[in-house]
């Protein structure tokens, strides 16, 4: 009788074994497919998840912020690792060093590439999944928020096929998907273009991507040696580090070919005097230097449920000393100047918020969101940038050796808006709030 129940026990854990063994997998495939998912569908650019004491933290990096999103018990964040680490060919028993791999992943019809990152961390291991879209279509100048002057700056300098464009901002400000963006344009009319990149962060239609291996001896420098080599006539370096190839460029600039250059910096002086104290010659940069990018981004409103309202008086004052000190004048620039960003396209099917008199109306996100936004009032995120093309005046800066501010002040004088008031000037279109704009640097806060 004994043994008849001590059997029947055994037969019931090893029916439930059996059980957890085959759910646990499907379980956790489910569970990771639906993290990354539901990733995607916010416009994350990368997942992080972290061990907390006793449990997991599920944070999506969206328009540059990290927002904690989901817990998971400890149990389900061990099966979790290990099927990532299986899915990225990593091992999966080892927990004291660091790996990288990555998996193919779908999601409405749409293929990506998730590279995964697991770190040995006090609590256990950290994994961080980068997403890649592997086939996306390069978006235009115009979706990423470039209008007006910027627009047709970017057109100009592109259209000289010789020279250098400084792209920077801080991290994940968009400077990519403006590389993106411009490099697929010169690629699909016919131009050969070359990158040495560090990583690889979109696959460009036409172009020849080299990824920097140190393992494997492949340098940028190396790689920009043999790109010279391939006769290319764009040349994108990415990032740009001016260490061992500052006369490389020099001299790929002057046989005709347009280099790109992306660096982390807030903005145009800034990156432009960070190219001459790293060794870029002070009469290349004045007579080569054609463009540079500075890039900040935003959330956008979600267009579906955003609010308008009418501004107190101070807010429209607060709005107008950012374009100049007589109210008069500064409220017709900004008419003007919104009229041409809706002429351009920015939100061009609605009303202006401006008059030559007044601002009228301002936006903000609904605290609750709807449906569309996934309940956060805002979606995506929009691009905040200050364009500044070669001109005499600071070709002059340049040579004189007059310093960061005078470049600034510059900068300030010429006609380019600074990214205080680009960022305004498509607050008024409606695409973002007063909320996410507060914190992007004036001219004024560096006088
Ligand atoms: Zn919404």
């Amino acid at each position: 009788m004994k043994n008849i129940k001590r059997l029947l026990l055994y037969a019931l854990y090893y029916i439930s074994t059996m059980q957890t063994q085959e759910k646990k997998p499907i379980a956790t495939t489910a569970r990771l497919r639906s993290i990354i998912d539901y990733g995607i569908s916010l416009g994350a650019k990368a997942i992080h998840l972290e061990p907390r004491k006793g449990s997991m933290a599920i944070r999506y990096r969206v328009s540059g912020s990290l927002k904690e999103e989901r817990h998971l018990s400890l149990s389900e964040y061990n099966a979790l690792i290990a099927q990532i680490k299986m899915k990225s060919n990593l091992k999966i028993t080892e927990h004291s060093s660091a790996q990288q791999g990555f998996f193919h992943h779908s999601f409405k019809k749409n293929a990506y590439k998730i590279m995964s990152a697991v770190l040995p961390v006090l609590d256990g291991e950290k994994v961080v999944l980068h997403i890649q879209h592997t086939n996306p279509k390069p978006p235009s100048l115009q979706s990423l928020g470039f209008w007006g002057n910027s627009l047709k700056n970017i057109q100009q300098a592109l259209a000289l096929h010789q020279g250098l464009i400084i792209v920077s901002g801080k991290k994940n400000t968009g400077k990519s998907a403006t590389l993106f963006s411009m490099l697929s344009t010169l690629a699909s009319s016919g131009l050969s273009v070359a990158t040495i990149e560090d990583p690889v962060r979109h696959i460009i239609k036409g172009a020849h991507q080299t990824q920097v291996n140190h393992k494997n001896g492949l340098s940028t420098e190396i790689g920009l040696r043999n790109i010279l080599l391939q006769d290319a006539d764009a040349i994108l370096i990415q990032p740009l580090h001016l260490k061992n190839i500052s006369e490389l460029i020099e001299s790929a600039i002057q046989k005709g070919h347009l280099v790109f250059g992306s660096l982390h910096a807030s903005d145009s002086a800034e990156a432009i005097h960070h190219l001459i104290n790293s060794g870029l010659d002070r009469y290349s940069a004045a007579k080569h230097i054609q463009l540079a990018i500075t890039h900040e981004q935003v959330r956008a409103l979600c267009n579906n449920c955003k609010q308008a309202y009418s501004p107190t008086e101070e807010e429209v004052k607060a709005l107008l000393r950012e374009f100049s000190n007589k109210e008069k004048q500064a409220i017709e620039q900004l008419h003007i100047l919104e009229m041409a960003a809706k002429e351009s396209g920015l939100a061009a099917e609605r009303k202006l918020s401006t008059s030559y008199e007044t601002i009228h109306q301002l936006w903000k996100a609904r605290p609750s969101g709807c449906q569309n936004c996934n309940y956060k009032g805002y979606k995506g995120s929009i691009g905040i940038f200050e364009i500044v093309r070669s001109s005499t005046e600071l070709q002059k800066i340049l040579l004189a050796n007059l310093g960061r501010q005078s470049l600034r002040n510059e900068i300030k004088r010429s006609s380019t808006l600074s990214l205080k008031q680009d960022a305004i000037i498509k607050m008024l279109r409606g695409l973002t709030s007063m909320n996410e704009i507060t914190g992007i640097q004036t001219f004024q806060e560096q006088d």
